[in-house]
Formats: structure tokens, C-alpha cells, sequence
């Protein structure tokens, strides 16, 4: 079997050139190749004469993934569906926005997920398998051949629960740094809330951004929307949320589904509100995205504003986050690794 390019560092790139014959710069070529020119196959890495292309065809391929179904939405959002050689697919989501130069990649770190949050496509999937850090690179990698630009910012909240994969996840994070020279304050990890891998990623001493998935005031309410909240609630994760801000100094990122007559309450901003006391945070408000065999409603637009309002007051910075992709089925909690 073709061993793969996509994912190997310089160094490593070095030792395989020296094996094949080749003097040291073709390294760095190849390099540039897959990271900055994002090419599909070796054919396509022309400053290498024809002969070394032929014999590294031998043994190696770019990439051994592929794009299943491409997706693009009205608004300018790409959904890809990447099958991986074992035949298990996962969607990225590409997102652009106006007036910014930034081009988002929205990365899956596992096949389906485990965590099964009542409100998710993904959770109802259940959990198939993990990505290798690999896989998970590979996705952006896909976007920049498919689009030919760079993509600039990263968030990890495609399928899949990141700090159940922390390992791969750290390692792919390492890659878009030193590789694809995307800095780690451009890229986010969001979470479900997985208290002990929180402790973890404290002592990792990452600059990336932290974003955990609250989505409710209080221990009941959490419990109906995320089984996880009977493992680890919402009094010991603000603990280890203010173990990790007083360890990192870093501002997190609290993240709330808003959902008709659930959680969107005047009671529940101000119950929120005042767990949020002392947290160094910034709030996404996500309007509720419809999934399929869910009761669930989105909230009205002038409850949204109401509530935002509040927790304004509360003297926190909220954002609403703008829904991108939903015609097809690529905004949040909509990613479900099928074709149709
Ligand atoms: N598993 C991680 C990351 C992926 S989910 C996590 O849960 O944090 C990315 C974000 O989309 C999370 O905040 C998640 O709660 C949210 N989400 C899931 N389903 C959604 C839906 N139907 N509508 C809006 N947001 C949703
Ligand atoms: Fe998993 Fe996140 Fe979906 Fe919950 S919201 S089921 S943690 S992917």
C-alpha cells in the first residue's frame, strides 16, 4: 500500500527523501507542496525532476482521501463529505465571511460521537471511531486543493468531541502550526466539557482558544440536553473552568444553544449570568438549528436580542453566532456523515 504524504513534517520529509536518493531541498519543496500549494499528487510537484517524481510514485501518494459529496450553500459555505480509505466519512465545513478575509475551517476530530447531546445530529450517530491526527489535517487540506486558498482559522466543532481525542487533536494542532503556519491563537476547541482532558489541555500550555458547550443555567436543565452532564456538572466544570483561566490567563469562550421557551428565559440570562460571575469569558449565543426527530424550536428573534441584552448587562461581551450553510445542512449540530 502507497504510504501518505499529507501530514509528515519537514524532518520527516527529509528522512524519506534521503531514503529514496534525493538531496535535502527536495524536502522542502515537497513540503511546500503539500502545505502551501496543497497539491492532490505528486505529478503535480513539477520543480522535481521527472524521474524522482516517478520513483517517489512508487511508494507514496499525497493523499489517500476523497471528496465523497462537495455541498455549497447560498451564502458562500462549503460542505465537504471526505471519505477516508476505510470507507468512514466525515464533513468539514468551509466559511467565509463577508467583509473579513478569514476563511474558517470547520474540522471533525472523531466519526460520529459519543457524548449524544439530545439537540445533535451528530450525538444521535452515535460513536463509529476516532481520526487520526492525520485524518484530521487531511480536511483542511481537502478545502485548500479543492478552493486553492489558504485557509487561516480552524475550529474543531464539526462531528465529534475533541477532548475524547486529545492526543490526535494536539498533534494535528502542532501541524497547522508549524506546518500550515496557522497561528494557535487563530484556532478553537470546543467542548462538551470533559473536566479531566480540561485539566489536561491547562497544563499543555496551548494558546489556542477554549470554547465549552454550556448551553443551560443549571444542573436540571443541562441534564435533558447533555447526558454528559450527569458524568461532570455544572458546579465542578466551573471549577475546573476557573482552575484552567487562573492557570492560562486565557479568556474562554462559553458557547449557548438557544432554544424557544427551553433555555432562552428571562430567569435562565440572569441564572446564567450569575454563574458566570468571575468566569473570564466571552458568550457565542448559537440560535437552535433545526435537526430531524428533535422537539426542539430556535428562539425568536426578539427573544434572542432580550437575552443577549441581559447578559450584556451582566457586563460579559456576547455574540450571536451567524448561521452559515443551513440550506445544506452544514450549520451546527447539522453534520451527520451521510450522502443524502
Ligand atoms: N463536540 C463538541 C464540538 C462539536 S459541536 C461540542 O459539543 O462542543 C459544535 C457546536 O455546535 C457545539 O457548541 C454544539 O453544542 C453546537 N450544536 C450542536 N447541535 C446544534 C444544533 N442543533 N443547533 C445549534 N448548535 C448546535
Ligand atoms: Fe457530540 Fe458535540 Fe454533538 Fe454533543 S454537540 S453530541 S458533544 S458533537
Amino acid at each position: 500500500m502507497l504510504k501518505v504524504l499529507s501530514g509528515l513534517s519537514l524532518e520527516q520529509l527529509e528522512d524519506l527523501v534521503a531514503k529514496e536518493g534525493g538531496s535535502k531541498f527536495r524536502a522542502k519543496q515537497i513540503h511546500n507542496w503539500i502545505y502551501s500549494k496543497s497539491v492532490s499528487s505528486i505529478d503535480e510537484m513539477t520543480d522535481l525532476s521527472k524521474d524522482f517524481r516517478e520513483s517517489l510514485k512508487h511508494n507514496y501518494t499525497v493523499t489517500n482521501s476523497k471528496i465523497k459529496t462537495k455541498q455549497v450553500s447560498s451564502d458562500g459555505t462549503i460542505k465537504y463529505l471526505i471519505e477516508y480509505s476505510d470507507g468512514e466519512c466525515v464533513e468539514t465545513v468551509l466559511m467565509r465571511f463577508d467583509n473579513r478575509a478569514n476563511l474558517t475551517a470547520c474540522v471533525s476530530s472523531q466519526v460520529g460521537c459519543a457524548v449524544n447531546c439530545s439537540f445533535c445530529a451528530t450525538g444521535k450517530r452515535g460513536f463509529i471511531r476516532n481520526l487520526d491526527y492525520k485524518e484530521i489535517i487531511e480536511q483542511v487540506l481537502t478545502i485548500q486543493r479543492d478552493t486553492g486558498l489558504k485557509v487561516t482559522n480552524i475550529v474543531f466543532m464539526g462531528q465529534g468531541e475533541p477532548l475524547l481525542n486529545l492526543d490526535n487533536v494536539l498533534k494535528a494542532l502542532e501541524i497547522f502550526n508549524n506546518d500550515f503556519q496557522i497561528g494557535a491563537r487563530r484556532i478553537t476547541i470546543s467542548t462538551s466539557g470533559i473536566i479531566p482532558k480540561i485539566k489536561e489541555l491547562a497544563n499543555s500550555e496551548l494558546q489556542s482558544t477554549l470554547a465549552i458547550s454550556l448551553h443551560a443555567p443549571n444542573h436540571q436543565l443541562r441534564a435533558e440536553l447533555m447526558p454528559i452532564e450527569n458524568k461532570y456538572n455544572i458546579d465542578e466544570l466551573k471549577n475546573s473552568l476557573l482552575e484552567y483561566i487562573e492557570q492560562t490567563g486565557r479568556r474562554i469562550t462559553i458557547e449557548y444553544i438557544l432554544i424557544h421557551g427551553f433555555n432562552d428565559t428571562t430567569e435562565c440570562a440572569k441564572e446564567l449570568a450569575y454563574y458566570l460571575r468571575g468566569i473570564k469569558c466571552n458568550i457565542n449565543l448559537i440560535p437552535y438549528n433545526n435537526v430531524n426527530d428533535t422537539k426542539y424550536k430556535k428562539s425568536s428573534n426578539d427573544d434572542i436580542m432580550k437575552f443577549k441584552y441581559l447578559l450584556e448587562h451582566s457586563g460579559k461581551k456576547v455574540t450571536v453566532r451567524l448561521e452559515r450553510g443551513a440550506d445544506i445542512d452544514a450549520a451546527c449540530g447539522q453534520l451527520r456523515g451521510k450522502t443524502v
